[in-house]
């Protein structure tokens, strides 16, 4: 199997890229972010939890997130492998994965960093808002909310992957097209 997480800043091109390698290597995506607006589309009591969270652009608390996510991947066992996007976000749910992962006798082949910078993503993010219908792309003190999480509490993420030497960077910069060819190197040079 193949378990990739996609990484980056919120607006990173995390989930456009998630949709076309998904359909190069026919893994499962496995978005957090969506899974939630799933819920709160649908208004269940997960969803209505997690809203005053996101649209705050809080973190939704690991326990609730954690225990989503199991669920989704313990759905889905015969799949080539995951690509994991907007999961893990803490390190508490990094060690979470890896237990599951561990369960499955699987782990994580990389860990692929998108690599842009923050007046790129701002100015992505406002420009997303404006067909997205996302409350937490529309208003600029929920993005800016949203980076600093991602600096204080997503970050160090990389840095527990890289310990197992897991972790890797990719530049996040220039057309879809590219930016999707680097990723592609960084999963065939997976042994
Ligand atoms: P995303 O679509 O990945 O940008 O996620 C949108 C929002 O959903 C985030 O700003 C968080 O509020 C929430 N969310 C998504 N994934 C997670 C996660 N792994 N942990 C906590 N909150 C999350």
């Amino acid at each position: 199997m193949i378990n990739l997480i996609l990484f980056g800043p919120p607006g990173s091109g995390k989930g456009t890229q998630a949709a076309k390698l998904v359909e190069k290597y026919n893994l499962l995506h496995i978005s957090t972010g969506d899974l939630f607006r799933y819920e709160m589309g649908n208004n269940t009591p997960l969803g209505l939890e997690a809203k005053s969270y996101i649209n705050k652009g809080e973190l939704v608390p690991d326990s609730v997130t954690i225990g989503m996510l199991r669920n989704k991947v313990e759905a889905n066992p015969d799949v080539a492998g995951y690509i994991f996007d907007g999961f893990p976000r803490t390190i508490p749910q990094s060690e979470a994965l890896d237990k599951l992962m561990a369960e499955m006798d699987q782990k994580i082949s990389k860990l692929i960093m998108l690599d842009v910078e923050d007046v790129e993503i701002v100015t992505r993010l406002l420009e997303r808002g404006k067909t997205s219908g996302r409350k937490d792309d529309a208003d600029e003190g929920v993005i800016r909310n949203r980076i600093d999480v991602y600096k204080d509490n997503t970050f160090p993420v990389y840095d527990f992957y890289a310990q197992s030497g897991t972790s890797v960077k990719v530049d996040g910069m220039g057309s879809i097209e590219e930016i999707f060819d680097r990723l592609c190197a960084q999963i065939d040079a997976i042994k």
